[in-house]
């Protein structure tokens, strides 16, 4: 790597080439070998090179960059396809939903399991303990809102608590 592509990478974000993963002419590729297409429903998707307002409805303005990404592809109710970038270890589990801090807005959304398309991809990147914590039941819910609320205990209350820590 010479001083040259160097610069080259710091002016134009990458060198142009057809992104390998879904065609998409001007996707770039960095130094390190990453490639960053403008395509939103690419794997490779990145909204900095996107043009703005590409009919898209992925927020592209935000400078959160996670440490260690963790990408999510998602089909949502219109049955669009997705790909959410989450920093790993903000990541945690609500009932049958993944919760997470996403790029590049930094804010926390929340996708059902059943949605994601590559869950099994995304479940092994994530600890066991956040795969496999499941949450309140909405009866356990119901107990936990209401000792909240009176400010009084059970042994049952308890025992729920001690299980969901937060
Ligand atoms: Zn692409």
């Amino acid at each position: 790597m010479g001083l040259l592509d160097f610069l080259l990478d710091l002016f134009t974000g990458g060198t142009r080439q057809q992104c390998p993963a879904c065609g998409t002419a001007d996707a770039r590729r960095n130094r390190a070998g990453q490639i960053r297409c403008k395509n939103p429903v690419c794997q490779y998707f990145d909204p900095r090179i996107a043009p703005r307002g590409a009919g898209t409805v992925i927020p592209t303005r935000g400078s959160f960059h996670p440490a260690h990404p963790l990408t999510i592809r998602y089909k949502n109710f219109a049955g669009q396809d997705r790909e959410f970038i989450f920093e790993l270890n903000l990541v945690f589990r609500q009932k049958n939903h993944f919760v997470g801090t996403v790029a590049p807005t930094g804010r926390r959304i929340s996708l059902s399991r059943d949605r994601i398309q590559n869950l099994s991809e995304v479940e092994s990147q994530l600890p066991a303990s956040v795969v496999s914590q499941s949450g309140p039941t909405p009866r356990e819910n119901q107990i936990l809102a209401y000792h909240k609320k009176h400010g009084t205990t059970s042994p049952l209350f308890e025992k729920i608590r001690a299980k969901y820590p937060d």
